[in-house]
């Protein structure tokens, strides 16, 4: 390989390395993209959904080509409790017609798919190949500029700048001094399991036709008390399942991730979704979910941070925010490179696009309710339980008139907690299911 030179060394093949990648190699620069995985996403894993809109946006009609598993046609939310569950829904079938709106898919067929697009363009990718520090340049008496990246086997790739898209541990991010440690109160971890179905089974069990999908989202008893969620993707020929919740919480309360998996696929409404499906893949991965206030310092001499390593994660939106700011990042760093000027005095440019997007609008906002689940972990467990125990009393037929039922409802709604407490761990919830 040798000490080579590029324009620019993007650290990370995932959504944000690889959207920068095919960019700045459309725009002819020259790029060097460093993927520690045998190939690209074989170290990734989401839910998961890719949003057509924002994708389009880098591939357009990537639908038609991409190794996506199915449309997603239907959205369901469900609140659990140990052996029922109130759900809450919407089918689309518009939604399975061009130009779409989300697709299930599977990142390790994904992830290498993408990142050849930007190798087509003319970027390099290299696999196997772990960047481990940053080198610098002088550029005044007590100024310095990062050039380059030192990789594993001790050689340097050189570049104008560097985009760090390394994904949640940020590793480089933080010896860059771009951000510090994360609490793991700002971090959550998921678990992952991928259940062999054949797809007629799929489609007769959640309704569908063929292509067509479905995603739930699951709060409640999955969880175990964690604040977290379940969820469900439909794929071609297989079931994604995940759950998890906060680090902090899941390390205090002694749960262990693969119990929490344990127990979503034992409970009764799953267990018949997910009988007879084969686990095929098992992954963990962390979410960093520390919100507006923790997301480092977006660039300096030379260096830009992109994706999760940014902390820029919203509701249930990473991979496309991953791929916008990925976006911007080589917008940026085209300017640099007409300017030819790769500092800050250049690459601030990179923030601004950031915090006037929309993203970041919705990422600010969801700073309170991150701090009312702090001072009210309990809030989704009993809401949860409180629309269970009304819907069974609702829905079970007995010897008394409707008014008395209704009244007994109202009361054992209201009777649980302080109503205002009631109506704001909704108005909470709402924002932080990540649904919409
Ligand atoms: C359980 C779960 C469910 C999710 N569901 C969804 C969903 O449904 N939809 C959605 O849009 N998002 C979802 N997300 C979020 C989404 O996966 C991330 O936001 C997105 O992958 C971030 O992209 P990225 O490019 O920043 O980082 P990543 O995808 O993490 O990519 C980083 C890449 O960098 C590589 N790397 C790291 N360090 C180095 C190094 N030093 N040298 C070389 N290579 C390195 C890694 O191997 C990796 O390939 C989910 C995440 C999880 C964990």
């Amino acid at each position: 390989m040798g000490n080579d030179r590029y324009n620019v060394v993007i650290v990370g093949a995932g959504p944000a390395g690889s959207t920068a990648a095919l960019l700045l190699a459309q725009n002819n620069l020259s790029v060097a993209l460093i993927e520690r995985g045998k190939k690209p996403g074989s170290k990734n894993m989401f839910g998961g959904s890719i949003y057509r809109k924002p994708t389009a946006k880098i591939i357009p009609g990537f639908w038609k080509e991409a190794p996506l598993e199915r449309t997603i046609i239907t959205d369901e939310l469900w609140l659990m409790d140990r052996t029922s569950a109130v759900k809450a829904g919407f089918t689309g079938l518009k939604f399975n017609e061009e130009p779409y709106n989300k697709f299930s898919a599977i990142r390790s067929k994904f992830d290498p798919w993408f990142a050849n697009q930007a190798v087509k363009a003319g970027a390099k990718l290299m696999t196997e190949t772990l960047a481990v520090d940053l080198v610098y340049e002088k550029i005044g008496l007590l100024k310095k500029k990062v050039d380059g990246v030192k990789l594993d086997n001790g050689e340097v790739i050189y570049a104008d700048v560097v985009l760090l898209a390394e994904g949640a541990s940020a590793n480089l991010t933080q010896k860059a001094g771009l951000r510090g440690s994360i609490e793991a109160s700002s971090l959550t971890l998921y678990v992952k399991e991928e259940l062999a179905l054949p797809a007629k089974k799929i489609e007769s069990r959640f309704n569908l036709e063929p292509g067509e999908g479905s995603n739930i989202g699951m709060i409640g008893y999955p969880t175990a008390s964690v604040v977290g969620k379940g969820g469900l993707w439909t794929n071609q020929d297989s079931i994604s399942i995940i759950v998890g919740g906060y680090l902090n919480q899941i390390n205090s309360k002694g749960v262990s991730p693969y119990q929490l998996l344990t127990r979503f696929k034992e409970h009764p409404l799953i267990k018949r979704l997910i009988s007879d499906a084969k686990p095929i893949a098992y992954k963990s991965h962390i979410i960093p979910k520390g919100g507006y206030e923790s997301i480092p310092t977006l660039y300096d001499d030379g260096i830009l941070v992109a994706g999760d390593a940014a902390m820029m994660v919203s509701g249930r939106r990473g991979t496309d925010i991953a791929m916008l700011s990925g976006l911007y990042a080589a917008e940026t760093i085209a300017q640099a490179r007409a300017a030819q000027d790769y500092t800050a005095k250049v690459l601030k440019g990179y923030k601004k696009r950031i915090m006037d997007s929309f993203f970041m609008k919705s990422i600010k906002k969801s700073k309170n309710s991150k701090q009312y689940y702090k001072e009210h972990p309990d809030a989704d467990f009993l809401l949860t339980k409180a629309a269970n125990d009304a819907a069974y009393r609702f829905f079970t037929v007995g010897i008394e008139a409707s008014e008395t039922k209704m009244k007994k409802i109202k009361d054992e709604i209201f009777g649980m907690q302080p109503t205002k407490k009631t109506l704001t761990d909704l108005y909470y919830g709402i924002q932080d299911w990540g649904i919409f």
